[in-house]
């Protein structure tokens, strides 16, 4: 009897898939839910009766979880990356039939998607490779979803995802994003913003406590300040709550008594290691993942700070910290973020743009803003604007010259340059601010010293150059002429 079995399933009910399968149920969708350890079957089949009798079905084997679902079948997973999720597909698969779908939900590398499509592909099992971004939170309220692969899997629940992603006044924070591993792509560089994101925020913490002297509870004021402007996002709204947070096992604040090694899964190396196949610039994100590998030498860190004489505000070497005036800096600050993130936000559109390219994704860069705009970290007022300065122009070479945000830029550059020149007389490293500087200043400048590149590898490489007055390769012999 059709009538008793479930529209959709989800395997693997961890932190992720739990909380997204009591989301999918309270959308009115029945679901039966499957876990290779199946006390967690019994957890969620418990929550899902305490909050509120939602349509959930626990399933104890392979077999009886995907037998429990109308077909076409179409099966969540949101197991560990990597293997598990290969082993699920063989465990599942063995039961379905063609025309069924398998959506993996997990942060998965594009190219296992691609992969796994072309196997199941012989059982005629269609796949969706699907990111998915909110964290806990986002899964079980509202994430943001990028489902790719096959268009047909897509449509068999599209009204399921529109209901359980994150709603915005433009839509619910999903759209079918492209073929193949595309949907996994845009989660991956959707990682590594927010890798850039998180670091210009704790350099403008650090900027304003180590140079302007703020206090824990002034930080606390300052970005709940900022979230009400044009920062307005996510993850200043969560650092405004975690300057408030007092220890609760001993004096002082919690932020101060946290070990300074950040912690990382990989999804920022891989959009690092993208830009670079691809050879586009990505320095903000870079600087990103450099910040969490040198974080991670916490000890070597201890000791250059003896050897290398770490004078805190670096007063020996002529900075003057009396003559720094406080409300300036944090408007100086606030300024220099919001521009240092308008770059990096162009580095991960151009990044995604190339791949495109490449794999003839058809990636439609306004529309990825505009999922973005809820459900995930990097959900920020901001990403309204970006998605309108596409949808200006589709073919926008970079979004620092879109006219509205080139004037942002323009108008912000005075107290972004004073902020990175004081962090650096400071000694205080603003890796982030100033890689996004240096790449604006390098990307407006319509002559670099890329000639005298040019002329080096040509001396001893023979590698020749264009002349900027006529056409073709020269060759010079350097040596003789000089
Ligand atoms: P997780 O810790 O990545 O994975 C745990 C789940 O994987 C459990 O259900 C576990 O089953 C299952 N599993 C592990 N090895 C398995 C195997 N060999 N065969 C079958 N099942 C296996 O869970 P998560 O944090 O919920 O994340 C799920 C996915 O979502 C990951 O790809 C993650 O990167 C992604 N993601 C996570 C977040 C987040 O905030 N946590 C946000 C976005 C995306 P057992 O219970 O039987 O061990």
């Amino acid at each position: 009897d059709s009538s008793t079995l479930s529209r959709i399933g989800l395997a693997g009910l961890a932190v992720m898939g739990q909380n997204l399968a009591l989301n999918i149920a309270e959308k009115g969708f029945p679901i039966s839910v499957y876990n290779r350890t199946t006390s967690k079957v019994d957890e969620t089949v418990d929550r899902a009766h305490r909050e509120g009798s939602l349509p959930l079905t626990g399933q104890y084997s392979p077999r009886e979880f995907v037998l429990s679902l109308q077909r076409p079948r179409s099966v969540i997973i949101l197991v560990k990356a990597g293997n598990p999720v290969d082993q699920t597909i063989a465990a599942l698969s063995d039961h379905m039939e063609p025309g069924d779908c398998i959506i993996d939900g997990g942060n998965e590398w594009y190219e296992n998607t691609e992969r796994r499509i072309q196997q199941i592909s012989n059982k005629g099992i269609l796949y969706l490779g699907m990111g998915v971004s909110g964290g806990e939170e986002g899964a079980r309220n509202g994430p943001s979803l990028m489902p790719g692969g096959s268009y047909q899997a897509y449509s068999n629940i599209q009204d399921i995802l529109m209901k359980v992603a994150a709603q915005v006044e433009d839509g619910p924070c999903v759209t079918y994003i492209g073929e193949g591993g595309a949907g996994n792509f845009v989660k991956m560089v959707h990682n590594g913003i927010e890798y850039g994101d998180m670091q210009l925020i704790s350099e403008a913490y650090d900027v304003l406590k180590h140079v302007g002297g703020l206090s824990n509870s002034e930080l606390a004021d300052i970005f709940a300040e900022w979230n009400s402007g044009e920062l307005e996002s996510f993850l200043v709204e969560i650092t405004a709550d975690i300057f408030k947070v007092k220890d609760d096992i001993g004096d002082g604040y919690l932020v101060d008594k946290i070990l300074d090694k950040t912690g990382m899964k990989g999804t920022g190396k891989w959009t690092v290691q993208q830009a670079a196949e691809l050879s586009v610039a990505a320095p903000t994100i870079a600087a990103s993942l450099d910040c969490r590998y040198l974080s991670g030498l916490k000890e070597e860190r201890e000791n250059a700070s003896a050897v290398l004489k770490e004078a805190g505000l670096n007063e020996e070497a002529g900075f003057v910290k009396s003559g720094i005036d406080k409300k300036r800096l944090i408007d100086d600050v606030r300024q220099a973020l919001y521009a240092s993130k308008i770059c990096s936000y162009a580095q991960g559109m151009n990044l995604l743009r190339a791949k495109s390219d490449e794999k003839g994704w058809n990636l439609n860069l306004g529309e990825l803003a505009r999922i973005w705009k809820g459900g995930c970290i990097i959900r920020a007022v901001f990403l309204d604007r970006i998605k309108k300065a596409y949808q200006r122009n589709p073919n926008l070479a970079s979004l620092i010259v879109d006219p509205e945000f080139a004037k942002e830029m323009v108008q912000r550059q005075g107290a972004w340059r004073r902020v990175v020149g004081l962090a650096i007389s400071a000694g205080i490293s603003t890796p982030g601010m100033c890689a996004s500087l240096a790449y604006f200043d390098t990307y407006r400048r319509a002559r670099l010293p890329a000639n005298l590149v040019q002329a080096q590898r040509d001396l001893f490489g023979a590698h020749t150059y264009e002349r900027l007055d006529r056409p073709g390769a020269f060759h010079t012999e350097w040596t003789k002429i000089a």
